[in-house]
């Protein structure tokens, strides 16, 4: 029902670091949205909408500075102007005010119901098309880093019988580098045997290589035996982000314009950078779905979903990353599957295809990210 797919370049998250034992203290659990049905946020008590979902819908394009958190609607001349942490917004110039602000909820730009319903859809109503969803456009994926978490003095959890994270880590990031290579992709691996790499030479390793996108593999820990399941983190909103944001739309005024780009090296590096980071933030939450939703076909396990990280694995990582959690060594079950080379096999494989769906997300945020 769709005809376009223009992919935010806004989705803004933290900077995530990997350490098992503390996802259970993570929070912004994030339910993965179902394929057509837009998801819907309660956020005090208002119900809000991801943007970008809502312009996919419906055909229109979006666009979004980063350096005045302002995001610009348009399709056939109608207008709308808004901004983060602002209740007010432009509608083909008409101020218009709402009840609630827009909000940045796990990473992706979100808007009260009022919003919807009283604006965007009188403005921009749904498309209904015959024709099928437009032909995806596979991107090559040239180089990805692969990160087997913990190493060497650091086994990472440990199972009531004895596995060790970072021996199943290594192994999944082993077999992922065969299929890979296999597949004429390039690969780095932060480690290739059982050795402690401090994650700043991990990110070092990252940087350097240049690669397409980064995939951290651990392995899940729990005092409660009973969690089970697949999950993936992505980078999450920083909290320093949204105060930034805040601020800046109480100081910015309304009228709003292209921001102008002053010749100050500075000036121009910090767009430069906050550019980077926004766009891998969009597409690491890519990936992350991607690999939830294969995974959810591919193994029979709990799909606990893709969940935003305030952890510090991934941070200062120039490209798309995430962090696989495989399963639970803390869980016997999945303990014992994960001892098995044929369980670790089939994870890799389904990371693999993980990937393939990514490539092929991946074009459509290059096409709206002209
Ligand atoms: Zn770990």
């Amino acid at each position: 029902m769709c005809k376009s797919k223009n992919l935010s370049i806004f989705r803004f998250f933290l900077l995530p670091a990997v350490c098992c034992l503390l996802v259970t203290v993570l929070t912004g659990c994030a339910t993965i949205s179902t394929r057509s049905a837009i998801p819907a946020y309660s956020i005090k008590g208002t119900t809000y909408y991801p943007l970008v979902s809502l312009c996919d819908l419906c055909g229109v394009e979006i666009r979004y500075d980063t350096l005045i958190h302002t995001a610009y609607l348009n399709k056939d001349g109608k207008r709308v102007n808004l901004r983060v942490g602002d209740a007010m917004v432009l509608v083909n110039d008409s101020v218009m005010q709402l009840n609630a602000p827009i909000d940045i909820y796990q990473g992706t730009l979100v808007v009260p119901r009022q919003f919807k319903e009283q604006i965007f859809d009188i403005l921009f109503p749904q498309l209904v098309s015959t024709q099928g969803r437009p032909a995806r456009q596979k991107i090559k994926l040239s180089k990805v880093v692969i990160d087997a978490g913990h190493g060497g003095n650091d086994p990472g959890a440990i199972g009531k019988n004895g596995l060790r994270e970072k021996d199943v880590n290594l192994d999944i990031a082993r077999r992922l580098n065969d299929l890979l290579r296999a597949e004429g992709v390039r690969t780095v691996l932060t480690r290739s045997t059982d050795k402690f790499i401090p994650l700043p030479t991990r990110v070092n390793i990252a940087n350097k290589s240049e690669a397409d996108l980064f995939i951290s593999i651990h392995a899940n820990a729990n005092r409660s035996r009973a969690l089970s399941g697949f999950e993936v983190y992505y980078v999450a909103p920083s909290i320093s982000d949204s105060k930034r944001a805040a601020m800046t739309a109480k100081s910015v005024s309304l009228h709003l314009k292209s921001a102008s780009f002053s010749n100050n090296s500075q000036t121009l590096q910090a767009i430069i950078w906050d550019m980077i980071y926004t766009n891998s933030r969009a597409e690491s939450i890519g990936l992350a779905k991607a690999l939830c939703n294969v995974m959810d076909s591919w193994i029979d396990a709990n799909i606990l979903g893709i969940k935003s990280a305030r952890f510090h694995v991934l941070k200062g990582i120039r490209m798309p990353g995430v962090l696989v959690e495989v399963g639970f060594v803390s869980n016997l079950n999945e303990e014992k599957l994960l001892r098995s080379g044929a369980y670790r096999q089939k994870l890799a494989e389904g990371i693999l295809e993980g990937l393939r769906d990514y490539s092929q997300d991946m074009a459509l945020v290059e096409v709206s990210g002209k």
